[in-house]
């Protein structure tokens, strides 16, 4: 069963390393199986982190392990080292029931393989459980996919029963009884159970379909009367565009007769300003005239009253 109340994964370094914000330092002191002894401890723990020194360079007569010697100079010291490799240590999940134990130097090769690191649900759930749990967490897990044996479709488990309701072959999918379209309030029913449900109301499933009946022949007189109704107001309505189209020509035929008795009475009053023309051209010449013959009067009245 995996433990509820983990949320994160263990890190392999938290559980093995000192850690120096976000770094990490020696291996934790609390790994070692046995008892070292005081003079030994001065020489194998780091003076920085309090872990057991890896790598370690000794300054001023002090360990350090690599970590916490980082941009220091001097020389790492293999003696420590050789030390260190061969502590006996126990795994450091030991209270959660791993009875690993061996040299320090193998610790990191074995909390590869520890089967009580806690890891990530590889399915994808989220949630966070020891090794040893996976292989029975796989067969619960909410996110395993398992195939619907009635149409075959790959369906994550917490979607299963969703998936029956509306899945097209299983026998529990919902369907609706196909007398709702004519009134039958049985909508949701397990496809299962629909067989049952239509032998069992025969007599109430055709009185909703001779009431059905009824209701659409009568709606069919109605639509007929309809019809009938609209047919004689297009009838109507033909007829009196007829007559439109008919006065719109007697109309056009008046509008052309008009412009011809126009175009002529234009005609006669152009002949009448000709005719008005010449008669003041007339005028004008008789008038020439009638002066020339006052003068040529004048003139012999002068010549006979010289005479007498
Ligand atoms: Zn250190
Ligand atoms: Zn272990
Ligand atoms: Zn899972
Ligand atoms: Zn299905
Ligand atoms: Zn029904």
């Amino acid at each position: 069963m995996a433990e509820r109340e983990a949320v994160t994964p263990d890190s392999i370094s938290t559980l093995i390393y000192v850690d120096m914000r976000g770094e990490t330092g020696g291996y934790r002191t609390d790994l070692l199986k046995e008892q070292v002894s005081e003079t030994m401890r001065k020489f194998i723990i780091c003076s920085k982190c309090d872990g057991i020194s890896k790598e370690t360079k000794i300054t001023e007569s002090k360990t350090f392990c690599r970590n916490c010697t980082e941009g220091r100079g001097g020389e790492v010291d293999g003696r420590v080292d050789g030390l260190v490799r061969e502590l006996k240590c126990r795994c450091p999940l030991s209270t959660r029931g791993c009875d690993w134990s061996g040299k320090l130097h193998n610790i990191e090769e074995h909390m590869n393989g520890c089967d009580k690191v806690k890891i990530k649900c590889q399915i994808g759930c989220g949630e966070v459980l020891q090794k040893c749990d996976t292989i029975d967490h796989q067969k619960e897990c909410s996110f395993r996919i398992q195939e619907c044996e009635y149409c075959k479709e790959n369906v994550r488990a917490n979607q299963a029963n969703e998936h029956i309701r509306l899945c097209e072959h299983h026998p529990d999918g919902v369907v609706t009884c196909p007398y709702m379209e004519v009134g039958c309030d049985t909508i949701e029913i397990a496809r299962k159970n629909l067989e049952t449900h239509i032998t069992q109301n025969v007599v109430g499933h055709q009185k909703l379909l001779l009431h059905e009946l009824n209701q659409l022949r009568t709606e069919n007189k109605q639509l007929r009367a309809d019809n009938e109704q609209l047919r004689v107001t297009n009838e109507r309505h033909e007829q009196s565009i007829q007559s439109h189209e008919l006065s719109i020509q007697s109309n056009s035929l008046f509008l052309q007769s008009r412009e011809q008795s126009i175009r002529s009475n234009n005609l006669y009053l152009q002949s009448h300003e000709q005719s008005i023309q010449s008669h003041e051209q007339f005028i004008q010449s008789h008038e020439q005239s009638i002066q020339s013959h006052e003068q040529s009067i004048q003139s012999l009245m002068s010549t006979a009253r010289f005479y007498y």
